[in-house]
């Protein structure tokens, strides 16, 4: 199995060392070409609009909507939820996307999360998050705060968690995609 990880801007490297301790291969992302033979694809935390305007400019943005509508399995995280649920970027998951969506006061946070089929908590790094809202009922939701804010979801083969797995040593959201992966 070969993950690739989109190597525009944002929290690459974590998720490359977290695929390692999953004894799974990574294959970084910079242009369409990259994405010959890989069986799923993480989407890292970042700058959301920046990573958009790379997505266009390297003519990544097409190709990968394309991909990822015929199945390719996708995780995103923070920022890559973001596009993943944007209209304008990948409009993969029918939901609302509220961008930065815990506020000033909040920017950065970290809470004890109860994930749906985890039997410990997680533990939720929170950096200018976002939430979703207005989740389509075909979406599994996988944690919330506050009972409507989603911060974990997945809808048939995209996965994605406001919060940063990448940013902690527990691989349980990376193990769980690759189950996801295998299972296709
Ligand atoms: N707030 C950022 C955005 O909307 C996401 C932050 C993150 O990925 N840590 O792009």
């Amino acid at each position: 199995m070969i993950v690739g990880v989109l190597d525009l801007q944002g929290a690459v490297s974590e998720h490359v060392d977290m695929l390692a301790q999953c004894q799974v291969d990574a294959k970084l992302i910079k242009k369409a070409a990259d994405l010959s033979g890989v069986d799923g694809l993480i989407m890292p935390g970042g700058e959301s609009t920046v990573i958009y305007k790379l997505l266009v400019q390297e003519q990544l943005l097409e190709p990968l909507r394309q991909l990822i509508q015929v199945g390719l399995p996708v995780f995103g995280t923070c920022a890559g939820m973001v596009l993943l649920t944007q209209a304008k970027a990948f409009g993969a998951l029918p939901a609302t996307v509220v961008r930065n969506g815990f506020g000033r006061q909040k920017d950065s946070f970290e809470q004890a999360i109860s994930v749906v089929g985890f039997d410990e908590p997680f533990h939720g790094v929170f950096i200018r998050a976002p939430y979703l809202t207005a989740v389509d009922e075909s979406v599994t939701i996988l944690a919330t705060i506050d009972d409507e804010k989603v911060i974990a979801a997945q809808y048939a083969h995209i996965l994605v968690t406001a919060f940063h797995p990448e940013l902690t040593a527990d691989t349980r959201f990376h193990e769980k995609f690759i189950q996801l992966i295998a299972n296709k």
